[in-house]
């Protein structure tokens, strides 16, 4: 029984005979995965580990991935928590794409450590505008989420009290009065829709804070929840490939939720998929977090068309060509 023929954008493979497989559509959110921040970050690690040979140091997690971490283990990478883990063995560390607060660049030239700063140019571009307020006499108020390293590191752009973190309208609404002129910024990877109503609180209680001059949301968080609300109601269930500590990932699932899709999970890779959970799914949504390798969706389709009859269909929102300098360090 001819059931589906599989026709997958990036395979163009033959017509395939399925048997008594069961009909399965998978829409594959564009864009989705690796965004132009992450490549950089990627590539800072390997072009360091190219130059100067293993071990290159990188503190944190160059981007919230286990797969990309692993591989630039597997490459010489060393990954650390802290910059007092790092020998002064003249080898390079790198910073991650999150951002780091001031005092690390500052502790590793105290120590003559080379460096090599792989934070996102847009995160940099947060970093800038705190700055800019706090020299200008403004208490900076960034919406972000705790505990997060790029909000750790956007908070550690001006000294400690200078910037004070909300994560919702409550918050907002236990701000001290008497705080004078105010500025806010936010994290890069936020919920377009949950940060406009944080700020609609903000600017309902401060009406003269000041606003960034463009949206700190990036280019490819606003992407990524944009195609997976296009494809969420026409979903049955939907698979989010990010890691769980990935802000940009756990947004894409709540967004894929608040759409519509009655099931969207987060899943690390092929590994973690519940694939009894989706024996009764027609239409499956899939998409991937601005840190997650292209590898780990084919990796489930592969796995998918190897259960079920899949017609892929890909429902892109936007076409990007975002491409950032190469530091200087690693020859851009
Ligand atoms: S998600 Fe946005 S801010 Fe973060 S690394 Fe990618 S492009 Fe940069």
């Amino acid at each position: 029984v001819f059931l589906g023929y599989d026709h997958a954008l990036a395979r163009g493979g033959p017509l395939s005979y399925y048997g008594a497989m069961k009909r399965l559509t998978i829409l594959l959110a564009a864009p989705r995965g690796f965004c132009a921040g992450v490549d950089r970050a990627v590539q800072i690690v390997e072009r360091a580990l190219a130059l100067h040979g293993p071990p290159v140091y990188v503190r944190h997690e160059i981007v919230h991935n286990a797969h990309v971490v692993d591989r630039l283990r597997a490459m010489g990478a060393v990954f650390v928590a802290e910059l007092d883990e790092v020998p002064d063995d003249g080898q390079p560390v790198v910073f991650s794409a999150h951002g780091v607060p001031r005092a690390v660049p500052r502790a590793a030239a105290a120590r003559a450590l080379p460096y090599i700063d792989a934070t996102c140019p847009l995160v940099s571009k947060v970093h800038r505008q705190v700055e800019r307020a706090h020299a200008a006499g403004r208490t900076v108020v960034l919406i972000g989420h705790a505990g997060h390293p790029e909000v750790a590191g956007t908070m550690g752009q001006a000294p400690p009290g200078a910037v004070l973190l909300v994560e919702d309208a409550a918050d907002v609404a236990a701000l001290p009065d008497g705080l004078g002129p105010l500025a806010y910024c936010t994290q890069t990877t936020l919920s377009v829709d949950d940060t406009a109503a944080v700020v609609a609180a903000l600017t309902a209680r401060f009406p003269d804070i000041q606003a960034p001059r463009s949206d700190d949301i990036c280019y490819a968080t606003t992407n990524r929840q944009a195609a997976v609300k296009a494809l969420a109601p026409r979903c049955e269930a939907m698979l989010v490939i990010g890691a769980a500590n990935s802000s940009n990932s756990n947004r894409l699932v709540e967004v894929a939720r608040a759409a519509g899709c009655p099931d969207a999970r987060l899943v690390a890779g092929v590994r973690a998929v519940d694939w009894a959970a989706l024996e009764g799914v027609r239409v499956l949504g899939i998409t991937a977090g601005a840190s997650a390798p292209e590898i780990l969706v084919e990796q489930i389709l592969d796995a998918a068309r190897a259960r079920r009859a899949v017609v892929v269909e890909e429902v892109a929102v936007a076409r990007e060509d975002v491409h950032f300098k190469l530091p200087p360090e690693v020859g851009g």
